[in-house]
């Protein structure tokens, strides 16, 4: 089995996720499932990113220990996963000794690229990041909109400048692939301006003494990011030399991060630079998504916008929250959440789509009366028309995966879907002459039908996963009593 590595980015746990970061997770375990469907061995790695100094300044808000803080907010990430029916494998949580270990054997991999020296700049706690006057605009920070810190200390400092040529041709090449190439661009375009050495450390004063200390220098913490990057291999065990490292990192499966747009250059900069330095594999492709906005706003605490995942999937289960986000909201692009948009997709293509699909065909199974429980089972379909449009929903869903555009794969698995529900009102059996009703040619109309829905249930388990055992569990007719897969919603206004 071929060895396949996908991660998510790891998020700050000073705030509790949204609906962006179910967009994420859910993207990512949509990889993941195909993944394992196509027969890889998959290792799907989530987690938190904790060693923030946004946390030491949450916490003391809340009068609360930097410890009690993270341990809360990541719990809030790890419950995300059953409720929204995710496969990940593993959730690193960079306060855990193993991603310790690992972040600070890293540093010293990447010893003779580190050099420490005095430095004035403006940073930003929310990006954990210095910026360039020429990157901001009034002094506040492009991704936050709050106003900068001018801070002075000496840090010790990674010679990025020497990676500027080589990562130009990785990334140039596509040996290092960034999906979409709107994203690539903007990183070529990025380095082409010109690398400069980054800070990597801040004073274990200023940090609070939270976070990975300098390994030989207790006066010094690990900056954020470059302690947060290497979870993507302190899960796999680099810090104790552990055999999945080997198996997932440097062996030769696929390795994909799954990252939002706004981190793009810690990823396929600073990370890829440090896996050169420290003379580690580098991932193969990173995918970007965009941002989820509220009726046409950036989602934000200040706005008071935030959606919090919880309350939707209660309401309209999983598979709902799991079909909106990948269907409504372009993969790689910025796609809008409201409430009206919601309803409105899911009474058309579940409730009216697939829902309807389902009830026909296996309604009229029963009512024909000449079927028993277990005859679609392996059945295959016969009409050619069917045949035909199956395979080219096989074809387009799985072109559309490899190439991260989910909302493509759906569309194509709604156009069989629609297909079908077209073939029931053209062949319309359920108006055959009356004394001919159940006979032979309603017999094929009807197995092809249920055989056609075990092959949608199959193509919608990397995205939809209960939906798709449902189906195939209903077109056994084991039970008389058909359960109403997504019942119609009535505008809650
Ligand atoms: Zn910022």
């Amino acid at each position: 089995m071929k060895p396949f590595f996908i991660s998510t980015a790891i998020p700050y746990v000073n705030a509790p996720g949204h609906l962006g970061h179910a967009l994420e997770f859910i993207q990512a375990d949509v990889i993941a499932r195909y993944q394992r469907i196509l027969g890889s061995k998959v290792f799907f790695l989530t987690g938190t990113d904790e060693n923030s100094l946004k946390n030491v300044r949450a916490a003391e808000d809340l009068g609360i220990s930097p410890k009690e803080l993270v341990d809360k907010n990541s719990a809030k990430f790890q419950a995300l996963k059953q409720p929204l029916n995710l496969s990940w494998d593993d959730f690193i949580r960079t306060t855990e000794e193993r991603h310790f270990k690992g972040a600070q054997k890293l540093w010293l991999a990447c010893k003779a690229d580190i050099y420490k020296k005095t430095y004035a700049g403006l940073y930003c706690v929310g990006c954990e990041a210095f910026y360039e006057e020429d990157e901001i605009k009034d002094g506040r920070c492009p991704e936050h909109q709050v106003a900068l810190e001018r801070i002075e200390e000496e840090n010790y400092f990674f010679k990025l400048s020497k990676y500027e040529k080589q990562l130009l041709e990785l990334i140039e090449s596509d040996k290092l692939r960034i999906v979409p190439a709107s994203r690539k661009n903007e990183v070529v375009s990025f380095i082409r301006t010109g690398l400069k050495d980054i800070c990597i450390s801040r004073s274990a004063e200023r940090a609070k003494g939270w976070g990975v200390q300098v390994p030989g220098d207790s006066s010094q913490i690990i900056w954020v990011w470059f302690d947060a990057l290497p979870n993507y291999i302190n899960a796999l065990g680099y810090g104790e030399d552990g055999p999945r490292f080997q198996e997932f990192w440097e062996g030769e499966g696929t390795k994909l991060h799954v990252i939002g747009k706004g981190i793009i250059r810690f990823h396929a900069v600073y990370w890829s630079a440090m896996l050169l330095s420290a003379k580690l594999a580098l991932p193969d492709t990173i995918f970007v998504h965009g941002y989820i906005t509220v009726a046409g706003k950036k989602m934000s605490k200040s706005l008071g916008n935030v959606v919090d995942p919880f309350p939707l999937i209660e309401k309209y289960g999983a598979d709902a929250v799991r079909y909106f986000l990948l269907r409504e909201i372009p993969s790689a692009e910025d796609g809008d959440f409201t409430q009206e948009k919601f309803e409105e997709r899911y009474n058309a293509d579940l409730a009216n789509g697939l829902g309807n699909l389902v009830a026909r065909v296996l309604g009229l199974a029963l009512e024909i009366k000449m079927y028993s429980p277990g005859d679609f089972v392996h059945a295959t379909v016969q009409e050619a028309l069917l045949k035909e449009a199956i395979e080219k929903a096989h074809k387009a869903s799985s072109f559309a995966v490899e190439e991260f555009k989910f909302n493509d794969a759906l569309l194509a698995i709604w156009e069989l879907i629609a297909f079908c529900n077209q073939y029931i009102d053209q062949h319309h059996p359920w108006e055959a002459s009356p004394n001919n009703w159940g006979g032979s040619k309603e017999k094929k109309i009807v197995g092809d039908l249920a055989a056609t829905l075990q092959e949608i249930g199959n193509l919608l388990s990397p995205f939809l996963p209960d939906t798709a055992k449902e189906i195939v569990k209903e077109c056994t007719l084991e039970s008389e009593v058909r359960s109403n897969l997504f019942p119609r919603i009535w505008p809650s206004s």
